[in-house]
């Protein structure tokens, strides 16, 4: 399947449409034609002035850019669209959707963490950036957001990466999309070439501070297939040859992960980049749609309860966390029991099951300016009472 890989979105959605459309509209080979477009954080889904103020960014980025038309709907993605956040989000509206969702329709936001299957291929996503202040820490950001809230509640916590830690490697992963650079990915690719471009890259990587810890012990423990990643705005490939551990694939196709680091969009969405990926013959692409993650499902089950939304650091479990047969046999038959038929009619067995749900205001509505605090989203309950898990509590 053919997908645009973005880096930086900046909410320049109206300039990567028009770029994608115009490269399938220069096409008539069916295998030739953009299915999917995978955004790789700073997305910036704003509705509206308040969720401007969410956002954590110099004064001279503070625009709301060309999401709002597309949550009144008054324009739709032409090309089904998956993002992770960055750094420069909507946190507020981001937070809504902890465990993600539709932000408008046609375009889903993976979560905080988030693993699904699209057109045949598994993809797993982590937002934010690594802040090695915040990383133990709870979910305790609450809206109005301070200076320091605004920029804590983009940092990537353990409690997530330790959650898609749980996933066996054995499983397969087509790519994982994460916003900063996994650690040391510097080292396997052109570095010469790279400092080169970026000079000021040298001294943080001179003190050990370049990158995301996190994202690269699941660089070597989960060994996806391809990680793309933005946030640096410069393009890096890079190809890392997983040593042979004790937990490490032993198929021979998944023994080396390519890693593309996407340069930001300029106006002209320039930045989109075209990837292949392998997927099965028998798969249909023409209606992509969102299916969630029998192990993923699993994982959040078993974990939920770790989440916490105070201050405190999260202690997680010493002993190892493992998911059984029977957790993913509690799952398969929740989901068969709950998807597919009933009131969730429109979806197939599996599929996401929630449709987009608008909670706010959107710019040039009437009501635009009023503000909403701490919202809850209904796809979220939705997606709790599915895995009969407790609400999450602000
Ligand atoms: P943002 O797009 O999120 O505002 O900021 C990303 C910018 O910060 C990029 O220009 C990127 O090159 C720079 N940056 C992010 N992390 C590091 C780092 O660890 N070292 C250096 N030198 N620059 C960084
Ligand atoms: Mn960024």
């Amino acid at each position: 399947m053919r997908v645009a890989v973005v880096g930086c979105t900046h909410g320049a959605l109206d300039a990567i449409y028009e770029h994608v459309t115009q490269i399938n509209a220069s096409t008539t080979n069916e295998h030739e034609q953009i299915q999917l477009i995978l955004c790789c954080g700073d997305f910036e889904s704003l509705r509206n002035p308040h969720d401007l103020t969410c956002k954590a960014c110099p004064p001279k980025y503070r625009h709301m850019n060309t999401f709002p038309e597309y949550y009144r709907g008054e324009k739709r993605a032409p090309i089904l669209t998956v993002f992770i956040g960055g750094n420069h989000e909507a946190s507020n509206y981001l937070r809504e959707l902890y465990y993600g969702g539709w932000v408008a329709p046609n375009i889903f936001y993976l979560g905080v963490a988030g693993v699904i299957n699209v057109g045949g291929l598994r993809i797993a996503g982590l937002s934010g950036i690594y802040g090695r202040r915040r990383y133990h820490h709870g979910f305790f950001e609450r809206e109005p957001y301070d200076d320091k809230m605004l920029k804590s509640i983009y940092c990537v916590r353990e409690l997530n990466v330790f959650q898609l830690g749980l996933l066996k490697p054995s499983n397969r992963l087509d790519a994982i999309l994460s916003h900063d650079w996994p650690r040391g990915i510097e080292r396997h690719g052109d570095l010469g070439g790279l400092l080169a471009v970026r000079p000021d890259f040298q001294t943080s990587i001179d003190v050990d501070r370049f990158g995301n810890p996190g994202g690269e012990m699941l660089l070597s423990k989960l060994q996806p297939a391809n990680w793309l990643a933005g946030h640096m705005h410069v393009h890096f490939e890079a190809t890392v040859v997983h040593a042979d551990g004790e937990d490490a694939s032993t198929t021979d196709d998944q023994v080396s992960t390519r890693f593309l680091g996407l340069d930001k969009c300029s106006s002209n969405g320039a930045c989109v980049e075209i990837v292949d990926f392998e997927t099965p013959a028998s798969v249909q692409t023409e209606d992509l749609r969102i299916m969630m993650d029998e192990e993923w499902l699993a994982v959040l089950r078993k974990t939920h309860h770790l989440l916490s939304t105070t201050r405190h650091k999260i202690r997680l479990p010493r002993e190892p966390v493992e998911i059984t047969d029977e957790d993913l046999a509690w799952v398969r038959s929740r989901v068969e029991e709950k998807t597919g038929r009933g009131e969730c009619d429109s979806k197939l067995k599996g599929e996401w099951p929630t449709d987009f749900v608008r909670t706010a205001p959107a710019l040039g509505d009437v009501d635009e300016n009023e503000v909403r605090l701490n919202m809850g989203n209904p796809q979220t309950d939705a997606f709790l009472d599915l895995l009969e898990l407790p609400h999450i509590v602000t």
